[in-house]
């Protein structure tokens, strides 16, 4: 069983040489597409317009890999965490956030095992990183916790981010991969603008982003406004100064007119002074962005902790008063271990 192919990894045309290498006719390509793509089965027996010969046919010589629901946490917030097994064993996390008085249902997506960046606050980064997710592991998140929303919340998600655990622009084929099959006509048909693609900070890969015409939204994981502060907390930064990214991030916004947000998390007299405040301010000033400062969450070993709300909205109502876009986020799910840089497959 394990040296069958995934039959996912292939193209719709590839897959009418599969069909013609079965025996079959080429429109079949298009069903078992469908199946996988637009339907997001996992399993042969679920395509029941193909005849019993062909799946079985299927079933003899190829799987599809998809993800399996391990475990259920939900918090009381609404919050929903799970954890998914995928076939190697290997575990990640997704996060299902509803804001039901703005009917704003959000999946946190995971894109990685693990991660490779090492940035000081989260949990994620003390994993390591394992190993990319492919593809269709990433779309399986949006099926599964979608089919998670329309049973809890009678609707499905409206929004996916991809901010769960890993680096996005580092596993980047097969985020774009995934964004493809997510938002295509043949797949699963959601707008691009619903989606949002957030990152520690890597310049070169912005601004392909912007090259290759990604039409999602931008997220800076940006959580110090200066460079100093930065390097300390986010290793990422020592290749990809603030300089650099800014730059990059201004191309973003010429390039594809795209939105793009900020996400700032508050740490306790680290980043949330007055002269913080002030140079994010500036790093406000080249593109319009807006800013979501969120809550800190305490990882164990990690000596940040979490700023007062005292000083959180001094800090707010200042980038405000300079007409910066700023919005203060309670934090969501901390009691289930589902909040910002918490994700580390925990019990
Ligand atoms: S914050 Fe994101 S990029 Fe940094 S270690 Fe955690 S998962 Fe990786």
């Amino acid at each position: 069983m394990e040296d069958k192919l995934d039959i996912r990894k292939y193209t719709k045309d590839e897959l009418k040489v599969v069909m013609q290498n079965l025996g079959e006719p080429a429109f079949r390509a298009g069903q078992i597409y469908q199946w996988l793509w637009q339907k997001g089965v996992t399993s042969f027996d679920d395509m029941s317009n193909l005849s019993k010969s062909l799946r079985e046919k299927l079933q003899n010589a190829y799987v599809i890999r998809g993800i399996v629901t391990d475990k259920v946490q939900v918090s009381e917030d609404g919050t929903i965490k799970t954890r998914f097994k995928l076939h190697d064993g290997a575990f990640i996390e997704s996060v299902l956030i509803p804001v039901t008085e703005d009917d704003r249902y959000t999946v946190c997506i995971s894109c990685q095992v693990g991660c490779s960046l090492t940035c000081s606050f989260c949990a994620t980064g003390k994993m390591k990183r394992v190993r990319n997710l492919d593809a269709g592991e990433i779309f399986d998140q949006v099926v599964e916790v979608n089919k998670q929303c329309e049973a809890f919340y009678g609707r499905g998600i409206t929004n996916i981010v991809y901010m769960g655990m890993g680096e996005p622009l580092l596993t980047y084929a097969t985020v774009v991969e995934s964004i493809d099959k997510i938002t295509s006509p043949e797949g699963l048909g959601m707008s691009p603008k619903r989606i949002t693609v957030s990152t520690a900070g890597i310049a070169k890969m912005i601004r392909k982003m912007a090259d290759d015409g990604l039409k999602v939204n931008l997220a800076l994981s940006l959580h110090a406004a200066d460079d100093v502060k930065r390097d300390e907390i986010m290793p990422i930064n020592e290749q990809n100064n603030l300089e650099a990214l800014m730059e990059a991030i201004h191309y973003f916004h010429k390039t594809t007119g795209n939105r793009i947000s900020y996400e700032y998390i508050a740490f306790d007299h680290f980043n949330e002074g007055e002269e913080d405040a002030r140079n994010l301010v500036k790093l406000c000033s080249r593109f319009p962005v807006k800013v979501n400062v969120i809550e800190y969450n305490t990882v164990e070993g990690v000596s940040l902790t979490k700023a007062s709300q005292e000083r959180v909205d001094a800090f707010a109502r200042y980038v405000r008063s300079k007409g910066v876009m700023i919005s203060v986020r309670r934090s969501r799910g901390k009691d289930i271990d589902a909040a910002c840089g918490q994700l580390a497959n925990k019990d």
